[in-house]
């Protein structure tokens, strides 16, 4: 089964349960100060979870394209994490609930998709008897179903709003899968963080509305919020290990690898570069769909996030293509193999084509010349260190090249490396700390930090200065 068949069975399974299909909203959220991107299916929900909105329906079914940029510094690293991916869900708005859901998710799984449940296992809140019963009566053995905290069974969106415990859908991938495995240590099972147990589905039971002061009341309905990530399923039915490898980015990786001039087939590369392909595969993806919805790079919030994104892809074309001209844009060749794999189901993408392409193209050759000038900039430094008789670069020089010129630390630290110097990463940390106090304004809002995994405040007028706000942070997981 293809992704794009994986997806309509999804759909049409829930249609058959009286569900009504819900078109996928924006990347870009509408109306909603709290979140820079739509991190979840439920986002255009929220208020039928409250309550406050009735719509004709309540039961709902779709596929959301979902962006994460919390989870950037996973991709490469594990083959579950994308920053954009595809997430399918079915809600009831105060209508079935944990009963049926867990039903559901488990029937679709095994009947539908045949997956190999002698592998299966289910997670539920360690307060939540009622969800482990129903999961007993789906013929789940005891020692199948583990009991988690709050870290990873207890769903909320934001540090207000509609939130409640979850039960997870897991598949064992084998012994040999995963960074346990690899590193030689005993995996711990769901929950772990690492690849071998595979959590593909989050069945959340909307009960509570958590209050400002954090007081959870109990929700006028008790609701069903369900996501399950299409990446993920696909590999697990395609035997594949890594989101990366299923039949959707098949034909990206190739245009990647035949752009960069690379004639092996994407299997045969290094490994090195696979990450490196992986990386831009996936990055060019989070921009297709984000320009695509609108979106435009700048100097702040999101803006300056997708600003982020394409130069960490453009590092990476750097490692698979180091002789690739600077006055020609790598990125913008891969967008059309994109639209051709995504546009059928998402004709926005089609539609909006020469307006991404041309936004890449610009973006990239300009990060080229502030690389350019940042070089020089870097060098001078150098030469500064070493007439001072010094072997490391200061924390405010890597600050200055990091605040003017757009070069990661990381990045500061490989010149560095190369050249026999050392960074100053600890002194760069407190620039960056002192900066961010500095812009520190009146916060009013919350958002998630999408670098830090952790709720921060932030000013409307200013979205980039934040204040960290460190009473949610072990509640909340989801990104
Ligand atoms: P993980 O613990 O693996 O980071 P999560 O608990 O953060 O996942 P949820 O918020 O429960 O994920 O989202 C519901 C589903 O969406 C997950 O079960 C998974 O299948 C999928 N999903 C979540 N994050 C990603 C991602 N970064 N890339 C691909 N799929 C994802
Ligand atoms: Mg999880
Ligand atoms: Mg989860
Ligand atoms: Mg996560």
């Amino acid at each position: 089964m293809k992704t794009n068949d994986i997806r309509r069975k999804f759909i049409q399974f829930f249609e058959s349960k009286q569900h009504t299909y819900v078109p996928s909203a924006s990347t870009i959220p509408i109306g909603d100060q709290t979140i820079l991107f739509t991190i979840a299916g439920m986002t255009q929900f929220k208020s039928c979870l409250t309550g406050e909105e009735v719509r004709p329906y309540k039961r709902a079914t779709n596929a959301q394209k979902c962006i994460r940029v919390g989870d950037l510094d996973d991709v490469g690293k594990d083959g579950r994490h994308c920053t954009m991916f595809e997430m399918l869900g079915s809600w009831s708005f105060g209508d079935y609930y944990k009963k049926e859901a867990i039903q559901w998710a488990y029937e679709f799984s095994k009947d539908e998709l045949k997956l190999d449940m002698s592998r299966f296992w289910a997670t539920v809140h360690h307060s939540d008897d009622e969800a482990f019963a129903i999961w007993r009566t789906m013929g789940v053995p005891e020692n199948r179903i583990v009991r988690l905290g709050d870290k990873d069974n207890f769903w909320a969106m934001g540090p207000t709003g509609p939130c409640g415990p979850c039960s997870e859908l897991y598949l064992d991938q084998g012994e040999h899968v995963g960074q346990c495995y690899e590193k030689g240590l005993k995996c711990s099972g769901p929950g772990c963080d690492c690849d071998r147990y595979l959590e593909f589905w989050n069945l959340v039971f909307m009960q509570y509305n958590r209050q400002e002061d954090g007081t959870l009341l109990d929700l006028p309905m008790k609701s069903v919020d369900t996501g399950c990530g299409l990446e993920r399923l696909t590999a697990l039915i395609q035997g594949k290990t890594s989101n990366f490898d299923i039949d959707l980015f098949t034909k990206i990786k190739e245009k990647i690898i035949h752009t960069a001039g690379i004639k092996s087939p994407v299997n045969d590369i290094s490994s090195q570069l696979k990450v490196s392909c992986n990386v831009i595969a996936d990055h060019i993806r989070l921009l297709t769909f984000t320009l695509g919805d609108g979106a435009n790079f700048s100097n702040e919030g999101r803006g300056y996030v997708l600003r982020r994104v394409l130069r960490r892809a453009v590092r990476h074309v750097g490692k698979l293509a180091p002789n690739w001209p600077k006055d020609k844009s790598f990125l913008e060749n891969i967008v059309a193999t994109v639209i051709d794999e995504m546009g059928e189901f998402y004709p926005e993408i089609i539609q909006n084509k020469a307006r991404i392409e041309d936004a890449i193209r610009n973006e990239e050759l300009r990060f080229n010349s502030t690389l350019e000038s940042g070089l020089t900039k870097f060098q001078h430094f150098i030469e500064e260190a070493k007439l001072k008789n010094k072997k490391i670069l200061s924390g405010e020089n890597v600050f200055i090249l990091h605040d003017s010129f757009g070069f990661p630390s990381d990045l500061t630290q490989i010149l560095c490396e190369e050249l026999g110097f050392k960074a100053d990463l600890e002194g760069f940390k407190k620039h960056m700390q002192e900066q961010k106090e500095r812009s520190r304004a009146e916060a009013k809002f919350y958002k998630f930090d999408q670098d830090d995994s952790t709720w921060i405040e932030f000013h409307p007028a200013n979205p980039l200065s934040d204040k960290k706000f460190a009473g949610y942070n072990l509640v909340f997981n989801n990104t």
